[in-house]
């Protein structure tokens, strides 16, 4: 009888999962796995913000893919996805292509600009231990060239973070920290410096709870961040951005703009024809896509309605390693054709969003937490997923001890 071809697109959280779960799972005789992804390494990419803002290294965020995976049962391919033709159960690479029985898609997410003029071009954002290290040597370049030039240019000091969601305010965390720093290395005075943080929603952090919102509204504040709430980005230019508050428009001097204020799933989603809104495809209770019973979708791909608000579940790690866990059980039924198929049941411990390597706030199990018990708690979560994928010596190789 021939094996089953397993091929998993993607090593973030959902497909990395996948990949373990199911190499525990299934034997060697079994099935044939095989794991595609761009690099060679996986990224925790709920950390890039601190790579980004230059707090953490990014050698500190990231692992190779072989250090988790088990050889003998997985083939891994270090290549790019560039199309699915699920009618041919084929994926085409830049530089070969695979057939399978069964797909696994986990290729995570790209920053969604919503055709805003010029943030594309000239924006930052947080997406991948590439972007990360650029954001964070893009930013010590304008500190480090501010003293050099005979006519100083203060926007060079000035930051401007596109979006009060949770990514743009933990960044926001990590810069208010990275920029003493800086000022000392490069001897200029704080007072120079701007932090400016624009979101349209009325609110910093839609959706979190009011009180917590104004903890971390008020830590940041502090530290020298100006909120611009209710107001929009309308353009981003090689020498800023033009907002707009109602019908007043201002443009703001910045030598650095981070978007992060939107993520969609990947282009290669809408490139391979299936439907979907912003690359996510609503995929059945197994996780399936429509029309396609042998095609898996996890992750920030994916996409899912919350049965108790009508709206869908937001794009976490949380959810996608929660899906890669079921998804490789699943496989392992139908790979042994033994069993049922099981659906997806998202179980939400909780959210934190970190204010900086000691402040945080959250609610974990429906209680609210903020300073240090909240940053411990956030710790605990990073530890805990890469416990998850990689076991205890993945957490003593990468685990974050720095808990006070
Ligand atoms: P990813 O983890 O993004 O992995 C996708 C993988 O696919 C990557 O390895 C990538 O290299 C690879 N890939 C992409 N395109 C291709 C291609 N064409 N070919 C080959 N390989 C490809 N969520 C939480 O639950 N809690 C948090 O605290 C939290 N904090 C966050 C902080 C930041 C700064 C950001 C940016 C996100 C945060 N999130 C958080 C969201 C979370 O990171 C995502 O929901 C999660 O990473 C999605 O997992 P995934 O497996 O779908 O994709």
């Amino acid at each position: 009888l021939k094996k089953p071809n397993v091929v998993i697109l993607g090593a973030g959280y959902g497909g990395l999962m996948t990949t373990v779960r199911l190499q525990k799972l299934v034997g060697v005789n079994e099935a044939d796995i095989t794991l595609v992804n761009k690099y060679d390494y996986h990224y925790e990419t709920t950390w890039l913000h601190e790579a980004s803002a230059g707090t953490l290294h990014h050698d500190r965020v990231r692992y190779p893919i072989t250090d988790v995976i088990d050889r003998n049962k997985v083939q891994f391919v270090q290549d790019t996805v560039v199309k699915i033709i699920p009618q041919e159960q084929r994926v085409l690479l830049e530089k070969g292509e695979l057939s399978y029985d069964y797909l696994v898609v986990a290729l995570g997410f790209e920053s969604e600009t919503f055709g805003i003029k010029g943030l594309k071009e000239y924006a930052f954002s947080i997406a991948n231990i590439n972007a990360a290290r650029q954001i964070r040597e893009h930013i010590e370049y304008q500190f480090a060239t501010y003293n050099t030039e005979i006519e100083k240019r203060e926007e060079r000091l000035t930051i401007v973070v596109g979006g009060a969601g949770f990514t743009g305010i933990e960044f926001l965390g990590e810069l208010v920290n990275r920029v003493p720093e800086l000022c000392r290395e490069y001897d200029i005075d704080p007072k120079k410096v701007r932090i400016i943080c624009v979101e349209a929603a009325p609110t910093a952090l839609p959706g979190f709870d009011p009180e917590l919102v104004e903890y971390a509204v008020g830590v940041l504040e502090r530290k020298g961040v100006e909120f611009r709430i209710g107001t929009a980005i309308k353009e981003c230019t090689p020498e800023g951005i033009v907002v707009a508050k109602g019908d007043e428009t201002e443009e703001i001097k910045a030598g650095t703009v981070v978007w992060a204020a939107g993520v969609r799933g990947s282009y290669v989603i809408d490139e391979s024809g299936f439907e979907a809104m912003r690359g996510r495809v609503k995929v059945d209770p197994f996780l399936r896509a429509p029309g396609y019973d042998n095609v898996f979708i996890v992750g920030d791909c994916s996409l899912m309605i919350n049965e108790e608000t009508n709206r869908p579940y937001p794009p976490t790690a949380q959810i996608a390693m929660q899906q890669g866990e079921l998804c490789a059980k699943n496989l392992a039924v139908l790979i042994r054709q033994q069993g049922e198929l099981q659906p997806f049941k998202p179980d939400i411990k909780g959210t934190v969003c970190s204010l900086g390597h000691d402040d945080a706030i959250g609610v974990v199990f429906g209680k609210k937490m903020w300073g240090s018990k909240a940053s411990f708690m956030k710790k605990m979560v990073d530890n805990r997923a890469l416990f998850l994928i990689g076991g205890p010596s993945l957490v003593v190789k990468k685990g974050k001890f720095n808990i006070f």
